[in-house]
Order: structure tokens, then sequence, then C-alpha cells
């Protein structure tokens, strides 16, 4: 069986050959992420490129997903490239004087940061490492207490989980970098560090400025106070990246689990699919082989009904990308299969009305025990809802147009295919065999007309 959940790979230094990069199509890489954190303008637009000649040549629709760095804060430099002795209970100030920091005092850069921070708030540095506690805010300067952490130095990341931060969700530099990535008419734009749905719109109304292609927009889920707001965020953005990297220092670790399956039920319910990112896969970075708990989290994103996984350093710089690909398909293959054999109960779909048109060709399909749902695709909205009814059959999605083919690569077990001439056709029976689908009933929805046929 062809596996139902997505694959999302980050695309860097150790795949970026034109062979690699076949390889791990071929393997099952439904979207390709370019990280604008890294490498960014024609360096970028290389990859893009090439993405695109290799999924012409294998005929394969394959998205690729601009990633934007986002508002990423780091604290100011220190007096050398030392690290700093830091002792728990100690005061540590924060302020904006640029004047190199030591063992008490550093610059905050971003004067929105330092005007955002309330008594109270934590301060989480070094991936969480560090954590301060904001004791008082006066006139450019904050103070805080030092509750874990021994040491400090120049330039480290953090984060306010505590903190709504007065900044736009686009720094100048995401501004260049998505400016120059809409020339080169991107599938979707991911975007870091949301907070609220204005933060989308923002980006859209961007968006919309520059270009009249009509690039997609995926909300990365990646601070508390987005996950509080997530459904208003899933009714405005086209998908959502639970970006556990930054979630996990920002929210409790252990509540990490239940946020990513919250996330997931309300995606399903406002129709939007979902990526599970970050350490899928991590230890294949220097490993052959997957540890047993993170085979376990690859299939239970799956068993879960997430639209796709995601790669990160495992095959940015991992020493073996195309395997971090074969593994994990070979991992979602058995997993879609077995969730397949013990179904999903649809009626179970929260708050999907049961007079719903998408549950209405999930529950035909299930009813009639369909081999397949065959979508004429005019854009990605139709098959999308369907995909998020999780009917567990393949969803066929013919295209007239690359860019639809191209989106729907996210949709769990939405098959795409860009071809006008079955489109023009309405050629329901060769799109299904196309997919491997060579009988049984086949539910076929053109626009507002569902029909069931028996594939002959
Ligand atoms: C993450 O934090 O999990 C993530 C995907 O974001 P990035 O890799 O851009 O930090």
């Amino acid at each position: 069986m062809n596996k139902f959940t997505k694959i999302t790979a980050s695309i860097g230094p150790k795949c970026e050959d034109k062979e690699t990069l076949t390889k791990m199509i071929q393997a099952g890489v439904n979207m390709c992420r370019l990280n604008f954190s890294h490498d960014t303008g024609d360096v970028q637009g290389k990859k893009i490129d090439l993405i695109r000649e290799i999924s012409a040549e294998l005929n394969t629709p394959v998205a690729v997903v601009i990633d934007l760095q986002g508002p990423k804060h780091r604290i100011g430099n220190f007096e050398t490239e030392d690290k700093y002795p830091l002792t728990i209970g100690q005061k540590f100030t924060f302020d904006s004087d640029s004047t190199p920091g030591n063992s008490t005092r550093v610059q905050l850069p971003d004067s929105d940061v330092l005007g955002s921070l309330k008594v109270g708030d934590r301060i989480l540095l070094n991936d969480g490492k560090i954590e301060m506690k904001v004791d008082s805010v006066k006139s450019g300067k904050v103070e805080a207490t030092v509750l874990r952490g021994t040491e400090i130095w120049s330039r480290r990341g953090f984060n306010l989980p505590d903190t709504e931060i007065a900044t736009s969700v686009l720094t100048e530099k995401d501004r260049k970098d998505l400016e120059y990535a809409l020339t080169k008419n991107p599938d979707w734009v991911a975007i870091s560090f949301v907070q609220k749905p204005e933060d989308i719109a923002e980006v859209r109304d961007f968006i919309v400025a520059r270009t009249s292609h009509p690039v997609k927009i995926i909300a990365k889920i990646e601070r508390p106070n987005a996950v509080e707001r997530i459904t208003e965020i899933a009714a405005v953005a086209d998908g959502i990246m639970i970006a556990r990297g930054d979630l996990a220092v920002e929210v409790p670790f252990e509540k990490l689990p239940a946020i990513s399956r919250h996330i997931i039920r309300e995606c399903r319910k406002m129709n939007k699919p979902v990526i599970m990112a970050t350490q899928m896969l991590g230890t294949m970075v220097n490993s052959e082989f997957p540890t047993r708990a993170e085979i376990t989290d690859v299939a239970n994103t799956a068993y879960l009904r997430a639209d796709s996984t995601m790669t990160s350093e495992e095959t940015t710089i991992g020493i073996n990308p195309v395997n971090v690909i074969e593994t994990m398909t070979k991992i979602l293959a058995y997993a879609d299969s077995d969730a397949i054999a013990n179904p999903y109960d649809w009626s179970r779909v929260e708050n999907v009305p049961e007079n719903d048109w998408s549950r209405s060709v999930a529950s035909m399909a299930y009813l009639n025990k369909a081999t397949a749902i065959v979508v004429f695709a005019r854009d990605t909205d139709i098959a999308t809802q369907i995909s998020c009814r999780k009917p567990d059959i393949p969803i066929v999605a013919v295209c007239r147009e690359s860019l639809i083919a191209n989106q729907l690569c996210l949709a769990r077990g939405v098959s795409p295919i860009y071809d006008e001439d079955l489109f023009a056709k309405k050629d329901a029976f060769n799109s299904a065999r196309k997919f491997g689908v060579n009988e049984g009933k086949l539910v076929i929805v053109d626009e507002d007309r569902i029909s069931l046929r028996t594939l002959d």
C-alpha cells in the first residue's frame, strides 16, 4: 500500500544535489521545505528550480515550502566569546545599551521585546537551559532573577512564553526573503512564531500586494498564545505546522503530546491540513537506524491522522537522507494500513454537521465500500475537506493546474495528479487506475455533483 501520511523533507547541504533529491522524492517525499533561517536569495532559488525540474522529470507533484525565520530573538554580544558564569538566585539585567555584556547584564537588541516584558514573565535562554523571571521593568531596563542555568554567552536565542510580543510577525529579513521567494512562485509559505490570527492576515496582505500567484500559508504553532488561539488561527491559515522545537521550550514539555493532539483535532474540524514537525528521526543525523521511540512517534502521527510528518537535520545534515525517507515511508505505510484495518469511525468527527457535504462524500464511500474517491479539483478546497473527514481510502485529485496538484501534496490520503486531458475528459476510471485502483466502486466528485460508479 502507498502511504496516506505525507512527508515534508527539510532540504539542506546533504540533500540538495539532483541524485539525492531525486531518490528522496522517489522514496516518498511530498513536500520540500526550504528553511530561510539558513540560506536565502538565489541559493534557495536554485534549490526551487531543481525541485521543479525533478518533479517534472518524475511526473510527480512535489510542493515547495518556503519557511521564513520569523522574529527569532537573540541577546547581544558579550565582552569576550567566553562563557560567563551564572548563579541561581542572582540578579541579571537586560537593557538597550549596546556595550558588550557580562555576568550581570546584556543588551536586548530588539526594543519591541524590551517594551513587551512584564513583571513575572519568564525569560528562557539557550533552548530553555537558562530560566529567569522578571522582577522589575523600568525605562529601557528589565531586571530578572536567575532560576536555572549555570552559564551565559554571546548571541543566545531566547523564548518568552508568557509575553505577547508587540511586533510584526515579518521581520525585515523575512520581508526581503519573502519578496524574493515570491518571484519563484512557491506553493506554500510557512510563518514562524505566529501569535494571533491577524499575523496571517498581515502576511496575506503582503503577498497579495506583490503577486497574484495564490500561494498558501502555513502557520507554525510554537508559542503558547498561538496554541490558545489555534481555532481562530486555523480558520484563516491554509495549513498548520506543530513546530515542536520551539513549542517544547515555550510550554512545559510534558504537555507537548496533549497539545499536538488538540491541534490535530482542531485542524480536522476547520478543514486544515497539519504537519507534525521536528526531531521525528533526529538520531538518524548520525545513525542508519531510528530509535524505538522515534519509530513510535512517526507511527503515532499516522495513527492520529495528521497530514504530514517532517524531517529536519536528519535530511539537511544527516549521514544518509535517502535512508531517512525510506525509513519514514516504511513506518508510515505500515501504520497507515494498520490504522485502516482498524477503521476510523467517521461518525465521531466532532463539530462537522451531519449534512456537511464532505461528510456525505465520506459516508457514501464508507457505506458503499468504495475503493477510491476521485475529485476533479479546480482548487484545493474540495479534496482537502474530504481528506479532513479521513475516509481511509485513496482520494485521487485530478488537477488542471500544477499549482493545485502541488498544494494538495500536503493533504493526507490525497494523490494529486496534474493532467489537463484527464481533467477535461472527466476520466475518473483512468485517473483511479493511475494509482493502482483497478476495481470496485468510485465516489466521483465534480464541483457540487457527487456520483457513484463501478470501475469497469
Ligand atoms: C520548530 O521549532 O520545531 C521548527 C520547525 O522551527 P525552526 O526549525 O524554523 O526553528
